[in-house]
């Protein structure tokens, strides 16, 4: 074994992968990560170009590949067009995260249909929309890997995030339901299940929000967008083959 040669190996060399909300937060810190791990990474977003745009020339700056791709998850004729020209101009996938996400909280009496529908449509009909049109192309390949962005309010319920709950678990109904039907096609599909991340999306929060939620993490502090780049790195590489249908907690113990 040679630990020199293998410590310069990046691990997702030669892989195209197509990453949804990458304009910001973790799904940006995902995109960094997968550039310098040699993959060409295609940067979806859905309304922050000047954003999106600082991630790219971020990426080429270090010497790394990647795209921008506009599209609204939950919007089907866009999201298949979308797919097509990464397909053909790329010539193929390899990775898919589903990352693009959003809240609308709010206590049940309050929380308008409206609201449910737009956290529904983006978080769980776009996860299903993306997938369906990738998992075409990886099938063709014979081979791919789908990591799923979920949380762990998900996982646990949390008061006035009812409709963000219900997407999230819907994320892992499924990711296993499609490990199933994926795996003899050489496709792995797996969830992360973030807890509190420091992002635009929990900068929402109120002081006594946070307070409350660093009470309950006995590792004692809110996690980084790396820290959930990481792992999805992991579940992206050759190092995972065995892994799927697998409910991944990043949480700082917040929930076992
Ligand atoms: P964020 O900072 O608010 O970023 C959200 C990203 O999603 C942006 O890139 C946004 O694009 C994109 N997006 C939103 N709606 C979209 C749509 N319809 N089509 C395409 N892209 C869309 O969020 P984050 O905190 O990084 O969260 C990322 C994911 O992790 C979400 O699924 C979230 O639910 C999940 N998560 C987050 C936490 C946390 O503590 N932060 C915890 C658990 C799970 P624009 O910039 O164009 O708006």
């Amino acid at each position: 074994m040679n630990f020199e040669k293998g410590l310069r190996t990046m691990r997702l060399a030669g892989k195209v992968a197509l990453v949804t909300g990458a304009s910001r937060g973790i799904g940006r810190a995902v995109a960094e990560r997968f550039a310098s791990e040699g993959a060409v990474v295609v940067l979806n977003f859905a309304s922050n170009e000047a954003a999106a745009r600082e991630v790219l020339a971020g990426i080429e700056s270090a010497g790394g590949k990647g795209v921008l791709s506009p599209f609204d998850v939950g919007d089907a004729p866009r999201v298949d067009a979308a797919v097509q020209a990464v397909i053909s101009e790329q010539g193929r996938i390899d990775v898919l995260v589903n990352n693009a996400g959003v809240t609308r909280d709010n206590l049940l009496m309050r929380l308008s249909e409206e609201d449910f529908d737009t956290v529904v449509r983006t978080n769980l009909k776009g996860t299903f929309l993306v997938t369906k049109a990738v998992s075409r192309q990886m099938i063709r390949q014979r081979g791919g890997r789908i990591v799923n962005i979920s949380s762990v309010v998900g996982e646990m319920g949390n008061a006035g995030q009812s409709a963000y709950a219900a997407s999230k678990a819907g994320i892992l109904g499924f990711t296993k339901s499609l490990a199933r039907e994926l795996a003899s096609r050489g496709i792995t599909v797996n969830a992360i299940a973030p807890g509190f991340i420091t992002t635009d999306m929990t900068g929402k929060l109120t002081e006594e929000v946070r307070k409350g939620f660093m009470e309950q993490i006995p590792l004692g502090r809110f996690g980084t967008p790396g820290d959930v780049a990481e792992l999805a790195v992991y579940l992206a590489s050759e190092g995972a083959s065995y892994v799927t249908g697998q409910v991944i907690g990043i949480n700082g113990g917040l929930y076992m």
